[in-house]
C-alpha cells in the first residue's frame, strides 16, 4: 500500500536517481573526492544516504560541459527548483538539508565572486 509519506520519500529518491543518471549522460563519472550526488553506491540504502547535490569538483565538471556562465546563478536555479518541490509538499529531511546546503553555498560564493563566478578560467 502506498502512503502519502511513501510517495514523498519516493519522489526525493527518484529525483536523486534521475539527477545522478543525468550527470552520467553528460559523461560525468563517479566522484571520489567528496560526499557528492555522483558517489558510487552499491545498494539503494547507500545511494539514499548520499547528498542530493554535487561537490565543488563535480559542479565544475557540469559547468564545463553545460557552459553555464555563473556558479552562483546555477546554485540559485537549483535552489528555486528545490523550493518549488517543498511548496508542492515534497519534503523530507534530505531535501531540507539540501535546501540549507544550497543557501549556504550561495552565501559563500557570493562573498567570493572573483574566485567562483568568473567564466574566464573555465576553458
Ligand atoms: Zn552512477
Ligand atoms: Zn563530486
Amino acid at each position: 500500500m502506498c502512503t502519502q509519506k511513501g510517495l514523498l520519500d519516493n519522489s526525493v529518491m527518484y529525483l536523486q536517481v534521475i539527477s545522478h543518471e543525468t550527470c552520467h549522460l553528460f559523461y560525468m563519472s563517479h566522484c571520489v573526492f567528496f560526499d557528492c550526488l555522483m558517489n558510487k553506491s552499491r545498494s539503494v540504502a547507500e545511494a539514499m544516504s548520499q547528498p542530493l547535490y554535487l561537490c565543488p569538483v563535480c559542479t565544475r565538471k557540469l559547468q564545463k560541459v553545460l557552459r553555464f556562465p555563473s556558479v552562483v546563478q546555477y546554485l540559485k536555479n537549483i535552489l528555486h527548483f528545490l523550493h518549488q518541490l517543498v511548496e508542492a509538499g515534497i519534503s523530507n529531511r534530505q531535501l531540507t538539508d539540501t535546501v540549507m546546503w544550497f543557501e549556504h553555498c550561495i552565501t559563500v560564493t557570493e562573498s567570493k565572486p572573483a574566485v567562483l563566478t568568473q567564466t574566464k578560467s573555465i576553458d
